[in-house]
């Protein structure tokens, strides 16, 4: 199937843009015999790559792209299909914005196009590359959150050993800090249950009474309380998961929280409930009164796993959480997606200016981190900073800068 596939990137600073020449040149020989076309424009540091082919030919050349020193922060930003291809009998063609004006190189750019017969349906394709050549593309994020400046360095058991398993409860409670990484602070610590077994959550609730899920899951965040306050998480804040049906359908739940909370030594405005996005849309109704009674109480409430239900920012017009969290499917390789990145670009600037604290989660690599902390995103949560552990909080990986 006819693929069209569109990248930017930036010239690695140790390659001259002189050289893009003979690098288009390589581009265009290499190309013919894979029967790929397309054309590169540059101004001298950003690269905008248009790389049109059977779907097998342009992925497998973009892939060889990606590791290719000469570029970095290769970033896709279109995979699409077409009856036909753009740009012709071309194995590459390069458009220097150094050395023509933008006004020329449009005009080369559709010269050398079969742009006409797009042109009328909006194609995406070309609006890349007239944004591109107007110069209304911002150019990509600095250098201060580049991967390859930062090392992890590894603090062992902030709070001391764990407590190992806890007898006399029906489940156990594993702890994974949030962190603020530049500013080497642990902001939050969030209590994730476990069976007695070590299961995970989805394991445990698989295995109650299908009646009592609502009652077993708000009881036990006693336990969680408790393993605050045996772990002494001092002035820490603590984050609990729940079912928003927990708070609604067990009668007295709030009061129940509060008081577990209370006599657990710790305050209500340390402890923060998530709920997930689409739990949140479907039981929005009968949740709002338990979402008055929590604030009033003075508990912080978070959306979680944002961004993987129906909703997305139109839920902001009906309720605004005093924390979103990310979800990791997001967050996943967003150092090389587009989408990925317009995406996050505006919860940021959505939650920005409703004063909203963002977390990103499940962080697993440096580079995802680096995209994230450039964009503006300060809180993290990942196998990358921290595992969760079973009663209580392991090593922490910081990291630094090294260069
Ligand atoms: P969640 O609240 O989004 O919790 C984060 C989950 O992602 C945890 O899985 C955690 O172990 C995992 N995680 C953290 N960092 C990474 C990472 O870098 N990579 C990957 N692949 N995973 C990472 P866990 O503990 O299995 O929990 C799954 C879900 O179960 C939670 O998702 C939460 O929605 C739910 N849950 C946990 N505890 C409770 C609870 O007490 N009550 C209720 N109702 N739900 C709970
Ligand atoms: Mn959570
Ligand atoms: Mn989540």
């Amino acid at each position: 199937m006819l693929t069209t596939l569109i990248y930017r990137s930036q010239l690695h600073p140790s390659c001259k843009s002189a050289q893009l020449v003979s690098l288009v040149e390589q581009a265009r020989s290499r190309n013919t015999g894979l029967n790929i076309t397309g054309i590169l424009l540059s101004d001298g540091r950003e690269i905008l790559q248009i790389l049109e082919g059977s779907e097998e030919s342009v992925v497998n050349l973009f892939h060889k792209i990606r590791d290719d020193k000469r570029h970095c922060n290769v970033v896709e930003l279109i995979r699409d299909y077409g009856p036909r291809r753009r740009f012709e009998n071309v194995g590459m063609l390069l458009f220097d914005l150094q050395v023509k004006s933008a006004k020329d190189v449009l005009q080369s750019v559709l010269h050398y196009s079969k742009l006409e017969s797009y042109l009328a349906s909006d194609d995406r394709v070309f609006k890349f590359i007239q944004t591109f050549i107007t110069g209304k593309m911002p150019p990509q994020s600095g250098a201060m959150f580049d991967a390859d400046k930062w090392t992890l360095s590894r603090e062992n058991l902030p709070f001391g050993e764990g407590i190992g398993l806890i007898a006399n409860q029906s489940c156990q409670f594993a702890l994974q800090p949030i962190v603020e990484p530049t500013e080497g602070k642990i902001s939050s610590l969030e209590a994730l249950i476990r069976g007695n077994d070590g299961g995970s959550p989805e394991h445990f609730f698989s295995t109650l009474d299908q009646d009592k899920i609502y009652e077993v899951d708000l009881q036990t965040k006693a336990y969680a309380f408790a393993l605050a306050e045996k772990l002494g998480i001092g002035g820490h804040k603590l984050a609990v998961n729940l079912l928003p049906m927990s708070l609604v359908n067990v009668p007295g739940a709030v009061e129940f929280l509060v008081h577990q909370i209370k006599i657990h030594g710790l305050q209500p405005e340390q402890v923060i409930i998530e709920v997930t996005e689409n739990e949140m849309i479907s039981g929005f109704n009968k949740f709002n009164s338990a979402i008055k009674q929590l604030r009033a109480e003075g508990i912080g409430l978070a959306i979680d796993d944002f961004g993987s239900g129906y909703a997305g920012l139109s839920l902001l017009t009906r309720f605004q959480p005093d924390k979103i969290k990310i979800d990791r499917e997001i967050v996943c390789d967003i150092h090389l997606s587009g989408p990925k990145q317009a995406i996050v670009k505006s919860i940021v600037s959505c939650c920005t200016d409703l004063e909203i604290t963002l977390v990103a989660e499940g962080i697993e690599k440096i580079e995802e981190w680096c995209w994230l902390e450039s964009a503006g995103i300060r809180r993290f949560q990942g196998f990358l900073f921290a595992r969760p552990q079973l009663n209580g909080v392991g090593d922490i990986n910081w990291p630094h800068f090294s260069r």
